[in-house]
């Protein structure tokens, strides 16, 4: 696979490349040269396949020329090694549970898969075990559980994670602050786009270039996203049955899930359009309802994993649709919902179907639902359920009036204590920590 940069100063990559440089020197972003169609052969036969035979053939199809199929497919069993069931909520709306991996949320997808890859090409190379790669990785809340367990104990990497202190629910904080060994934790006296303002600031500075081997773990990285397609094939497969034509509705914040869906649709999967639905942080909404891009600082909501003031992937979305707006409006769909409507709509679903959804994936819900009232009946919707509910467990509970199971690999991680150093927003302050940290 070869990869250009959305600013098309840098030099074309390959898929390897792009995985251990994370941005483009010109601070742009990676996307495939060419996305090929897979053969109809594949979906003809997709309703036979489970999810990892599905994701060896996606993996196989993008980046076969550079790692053999026998090692190509241990990494996409060893990273893809739990289900994403589609579930019926009523006669028209599924969701797809993308919170069965290690961390309960559809981040592992990325981060395992990420992680494999990176593992297998340095297990190649000796000198990354002398001179570890650090892998930076500013969160919101979810990215940094994933891609701490994701790279937990893999031999040549450091892991740092970036937090906004306060503003990831304690699950969350817990699944990163805990593990020790490779990764470490740093709250940040700021919000998530602070945090992701200093990583991006650590990849352009040349001390750190110079002193240490650098990657980003954020959905900017390639090789988050190409996992992120796996899904929709299979969501696909399992309701292909119905002879319908199907929506996704996406959970969005920095947009990297809905790359994967437009990845899937390159590759051909007939999907018949997208709904990407935020919280109050609307900035992708509201340049498909009105054109404009509007960037600004995050609100903090009850939905914390799409506290997004600023997408990240935006320039790929533009790369892949172009700027044409009216055609961007055909394809994607957007909209956007309070806190209170967020709650409100666990609260009705939970009452209606008795299925608890976290406050991500209910704001997917309830844009499905709204999305499909003005569609003809031949069209149905799935949406992505980006976390598990015990993951948001005082919202949901306090949204649904019942209590909420806490699933035993989660409950393990809150019963360790947490460690994490606090530092502040400038740039110089956590430059000198990176610089003599081992
Ligand atoms: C990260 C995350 C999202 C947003 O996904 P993007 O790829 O950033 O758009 C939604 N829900 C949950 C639970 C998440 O962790």
């Amino acid at each position: 696979m070869q990869l250009y940069s959305t600013k098309k100063q840098s030099e074309e990559v390959t898929f390897q490349q792009a995985l251990f440089q994370g941005l483009p020197p010109d601070n742009g972003l990676y996307v495939p040269h060419q996305v090929p169609k897979l053969p109809q052969s594949f979906f003809d036969n997709i309703e036979h396949l489970s999810l990892t035979e599905i994701a060896q053939e996606v993996t196989q199809h993008l980046i076969g020329d550079e790692i053999a199929a026998e090692d190509l497919k241990k990494c996409v069993e060893t990273a893809v090694n739990f289900d994403a069931p589609v579930v019926k909520l009523n006669e028209r709306i599924f969701v797809q549970e993308l919170f069965h991996g290690p961390t309960l949320a559809f981040k592992d997808f990325g981060a395992r898969f990420m992680a494999q890859m990176m593992g297998y090409w340095l297990a190649k190379s000796p000198q990354s075990q002398s001179n570890p790669i650090h892998i930076l990785v500013a969160t919101s809340g979810d990215t940094g559980g994933a891609v701490a367990q994701g790279f937990y104990k893999v031999p040549g990497i450091e892991v740092v994670v970036l937090y906004p202190k306060g503003k990831v629910s304690p699950i969350q904080e817990k699944q990163f602050t805990t593990l020790g060994h490779n990764v470490t934790a740093i709250a940040i006296e700021g919000t998530f786009d602070d945090c992701q303002k200093l990583v991006k600031e650590a990849f352009l500075d040349q001390d750190l270039q110079n002193a240490k081997a650098l990657s980003s773990a954020n959905s900017i990285n390639i090789s988050r996203l190409l996992p992120q397609s796996f899904y929709y094939f299979y969501a696909y497969s399992r309701l292909k049955h119905l002879q319908k034509k199907v929506v996704f509705t996406v959970p969005s914040g920095n947009l990297g899930n809905l790359c994967g869906g437009l990845l899937a649709q390159q590759m051909g999967l007939p999907i018949a359009g997208f709904v990407a639905a935020t919280n109050r942080n609307h900035v992708f909404p509201t340049f498909l309802n009105e054109g404009q891009f509007t960037p600004h600082a995050s609100f903090a909501t009850i939905s914390n994993a799409m506290d997004v003031g600023n997408p990240s992937n935006f320039a790929r979305i533009i790369e892949w649709l172009g700027d044409d707006h009216q055609g961007f409006k055909d394809k994607i769909w957007g909209k956007y919902y309070s806190d209170e409507e967020t709650a409100e709509t666990m609260q009705q679903v939970f009452q209606k179907t008795g299925y608890t959804l976290d406050p991500h994936s209910a704001i997917g819900f309830r844009a499905t639902d709204e999305f499909l009232a003005n569609q003809p009946d031949d069209t149905i919707g799935v949406f992505l359920s980006t976390a598990h509910p015990a993951k948001f467990v005082d919202v949901v509970e306090k949204a649904i009036g019942q209590s909420v199971d806490i699933p035993s690999r989660l409950q393990q991680a809150i019963d360790q204590p947490s460690q994490a150093i606090t530092l502040g927003t400038d740039f110089e302050g956590f430059k000198s920590y990176l610089l003599h940290k081992a």
